[in-house]
């Protein structure tokens, strides 16, 4: 597929461009959907090797963003901001210049933190424009949010697994604010933990007020368990790890879990049940879009809704013979389809 060709299948509704002499700024701004609200999505600055890259990074992020959402039944759409971050980029001017670039979009992009955005930066984008998140601490504690998306998310995985929490063994790659805001939770749930983080300081304060087994970051792969939560780095699902995980299911809020097609394709033959990872870490979008539409954090009730999405898309999946990622992208693009047709009906 060529880039004309690839671009055509995003579908997108906008791609723009963004280049300013003056500020030296060069930023792609991509929204994938609206049917079901404004778009949402933060602003990531990166070195990219060139602008073909970042307009691709841009809309695989929109377009996830859109899944996200529908997914997480918000009333928003999915789109997303890069900026190339280059030598001498005079960065203060760049964000404020996407302020404008937002303003001007009038409310259909609401953008946000996203790596390489810091708090500082989203106050220059809040100069230009009120459709900015700026990270700033109304939406409550993300790492929070995220952590009860994934509990609910693993409640739904225990029922489809038959069996309980109490007891249940679960195994925690990462503690930091999501990890350890999920340690705590299972803890309360009645869950046996086993824990595992490169800066051992971490694992020592989860073994300490949870009672946590503490094991090296590499041995958490394959230590033994009935689930699995990556809480660090992605990519961690092998096909290497497919072969010595011992989990029966996977849920965590670690993004792009997968490392490959082919690690997806042996984790669904080894019967390893793995939750979606962008249905169970959706908590901090939900926050996030909770406070822009009603100017408070999301309640816990709200973030909980999670779980029900997590049971239906584990359920298709299991009698379609189908893997969950597959199976929840389904059901999103489904989501937007259904709005769509109540649009023009
Ligand atoms: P964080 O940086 O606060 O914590 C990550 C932790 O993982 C750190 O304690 C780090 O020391 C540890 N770690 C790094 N490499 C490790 C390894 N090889 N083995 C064991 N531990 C390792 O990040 P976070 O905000 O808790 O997010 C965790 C994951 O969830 C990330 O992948 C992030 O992209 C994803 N996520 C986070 C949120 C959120 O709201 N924070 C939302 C959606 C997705």
């Amino acid at each position: 597929m060529n880039d004309w060709q690839a671009l055509d299948a995003a579908d997108l509704e906008l791609l723009q461009i963004v280049r300013d002499r003056r500020t030296g700024t060069l930023a792609v701004v991509a929204i994938h959907d609206t049917t079901l609200g404004p778009a949402h999505g933060g602003i990531r600055r990166r070195a990219y090797a060139g602008l073909g890259d970042a307009v691709a990074d841009a809309v695989a992020l929109a377009t996830a963003m859109t899944w996200k959402c529908a997914l997480a039944d918000l009333p928003s759409g999915g789109g997303k901001a890069v900026l190339l971050d280059q030598p001498g980029l005079d960065r203060a001017a760049a964000y404020r210049r996407l302020g404008q670039v937002v303003a001007g979009l009038g409310g259909r992009f609401r953008t946000g933190p996203d790596v390489g955005t810091s708090v500082e930066d989203l106050a220059q984008v809040a100069l230009e424009t009120s459709f900015v998140s700026t990270g700033a601490g109304g939406e409550g504690d993300l790492g929070l949010a995220t952590a009860r998306g994934v509990e609910a998310a693993m409640q739904a995985l225990v029922e489809h697994l038959g069996a309980a929490w109490t007891g249940l063994r679960v195994a925690i790659m990462g503690l930091g604010s999501v990890g350890l805001a999920l340690a705590e939770l299972l803890a309360q749930r009645g869950a046996r933990l086993v824990v595992a983080d490169v800066d051992p300081a971490r694992a020592a304060v989860v073994q300490q007020r949870f009672g946590a087994a503490v094991v090296a970051p590499e041995a958490i792969v394959a230590a033994p368990c009935d689930v699995f939560a990556p809480c660090a780095l992605g990519g961690v699902l092998t096909v290497e790890a497919a072969g010595t995980m011992r989990a029966r299911g996977v849920c965590g809020a670690a993004n792009n879990q997968f490392a490959t097609p082919a690690a997806a394709a042996a984790f669904a033959a080894r019967g390893i049940t793995v939750v979606p990872d962008f249905v169970a870490n959706a908590g901090a979008v939900i926050a996030g879009v909770t406070f822009a539409h009603d100017g408070r954090p999301a309640s816990p009730e709200r973030l909980a809704r999670i779980g029900a999405t997590v049971a239906t898309v584990l359920a298709r999946a299991a009698a379609a013979g189908r893997p969950p990622d597959q199976v929840a992208l389904a059901v999103a693009k489904e989501r937007v389809a259904q709005a769509r047709a109540a649009r023009h009906r």
